[in-house]
């Protein structure tokens, strides 16, 4: 195949011993490259914009410019037509069309001119019971998951693909090895392990990415500790809730809010969304999946795109507050929206990864006004706001934060969430009181049953307006 600017064609090649030639005809179609064999020396003269390389018959030489230069095999004139050397062919082209020109002997490709291959990197993690691995692209790519046995297969359909991994081999009885195998589709293939039960793969943008989360059970049974959890729930047809992402607040290098003991709230959030998560599975019968399960950075805007991905009906992210006043203590529970309730929530916006950018958030009824509201968000909020209500009811209660309540900022985490979302900000780190209560195991699973107990009675209200939307609905008799 020949990759040239915009243009691609297959070439027929014609094996001679063990040479691979092709007609040079065919190698130099379209490329505006005169040829001229000359019968009487044996010669033709390939000519580009007064620049010119000649080849010979039965020769492996070829005189580019004033220079002569080695080809891999002989040039062949075989019944009026000239055949040279696949893999040479940079050797002449590059010269002669002063253009880049590659030959990529595995993929069977030559490039010339400009031609971006994309690139894919290949990362992988492991996080207690799962495995990440990522494929990370230069620009969007088409890739196909295939899952067989023993196996999942990544396809990505493209002419050429530069990868950058080493075959890599995996401990923990869930992925053994990831490798790229190449072939025609440019695949990857993974080896599953004995302890593999899901997949799970989503894609990312910025850059284009695929996400395969193998998981090694679909609860975190270590998590359950010594209460046996109640059985499963089939959830009620009919209130539209099956998925339910929890958002880990901050993450990595992303520490969050620091406790005067030096707690720090990325683990906090972790702790206490793992409960969440498990609570929801066990107690409501939903799916939950969690935007990171280990200590992992994960940008803001991919946190909603994550919920997105996975269809989640409701997008819950946790946080632990900060700073303000000494004593400030208990539970706030907020919904998005571009003006802050006051200066203290618009100043948490800011702290929890930045608010929305002030350039964008424009006067009310101006344009820009108008393409921030056909955000994702945007027409989940009156939904929000109900679950931040019954979220924040419940946490009320264990968390003692009488008169905080709902509010509402402009939370850049939420911009993107195309479900009722919100941001639970589950207590004061910032207060060593609460900081010690937040590290507790015991206080963690009251947030995390209070927050369940939100979602619960949130599903409940939407279950009966639903249907009593249902009922009103139906002709009278
Ligand atoms: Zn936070």
């Amino acid at each position: 195949m020949v990759l040239f600017e915009r243009d691609r064609r297959e070439l027929a090649t014609v094996t001679r011993g063990a040479a691979e030639l092709v007609p040079l005809s065919q190698l130099v179609m379209g490329m505006g490259i005169t040829v001229s064999p000359d019968p009487r020396t044996g010669s033709v003269t390939l000519g580009y914009q007064g620049r010119s390389v000649i080849l010979y018959d039965k020769k492996s030489l070829a005189q580019v410019g004033g220079e002569l230069r080695l080809l891999s095999s002989n040039v062949l004139q075989e019944e009026g037509r000239w055949l040279v050397p696949v893999d040479s062919a940079p050797r002449l082209l590059g010269p002669l069309l002063r253009k880049r020109a590659d030959w990529r002997a595995a993929r069977r490709v030559l490039i010339v001119g400009e031609v971006a291959v994309p690139q894919i990197a290949v990362t992988t993690s492991v996080a207690g019971d799962a495995v990440r691995v990522t494929l990370s692209a230069s620009e969007k790519l088409p890739f196909r998951v295939q899952q067989e046995q023993g196996r999942v297969t990544v396809a990505v359909p493209r002419d050429l693909v530069d990868v950058a991994h080493q075959p890599e081999r995996l401990t923990g009885g869930i992925v053994d090895h990831v490798q790229f195998v190449g072939g025609k589709d440019n695949a990857f293939s993974i080896g599953l392990g004995r302890r593999f039960k899901t997949l799970q793969t989503f894609e990312l943008e910025g850059p284009p990415r695929l996400v395969l989360e193998f998981q090694a059970a679909p609860l975190d049974t270590a998590e359950a500790g010594a209460s046996p959890s109640p059985p499963p729930v089939a959830h009620a047809e009919g209130t539209g809730i099956r998925t339910v992402v929890i958002d880990p607040g901050h993450g990595g290098a992303e520490v969050g809010a620091l406790g005067p003991s030096g707690t720090l709230e990325k683990d906090v959030t972790l702790a206490i969304a793992r409960k969440v998560r498990q609570n929801v599975v066990n107690s409501l019968g939903l799916q939950a999946f969690l935007t990171r399960d280990r200590d992992l950075e994960v940008a803001l805007e991919d946190r909603p795109a994550v919920a997105n991905n996975y269809k989640a009906d409701l997008f819950v992210s946790i946080h632990a507050n900060a700073f303000r006043s000494e004593g400030a203590r208990g539970s706030e529970v907020y919904f998005l929206s571009y003006q802050a309730t006051d200066d203290e929530s618009r100043r948490l916006a800011a702290m929890e990864g930045g608010e929305i950018a002030p350039a964008a958030v424009a006067p009310a009824g101006s344009e820009l006004a108008l393409i921030l509201w056909d955000m994702a968000q945007a027409e989940h909020l009156e939904e929000s706001s109900a679950l931040a209500s019954r979220i924040q009811e419940e946490l009320a209660e264990v968390t003692g934060s009488q008169g905080r309540g709902v509010k509402q900022a402009p939370f850049r985490v939420l911009v993107g969430a195309a479900m009722p979302a919100v941001l639970v900000e589950v207590a004061f780190i910032s207060n060593a009181a609460e900081e010690k209560l937040l590290v507790s195991d015991d206080y963690q699973s009251k947030v995390a049953a209070a927050i369940t107990r939100g979602i619960a009675r949130y599903q409940g209200e939407r279950e009966q307006r639903t249907g009593a939307a249902r009922v009103d609905s139906r002709p009278k008799s």
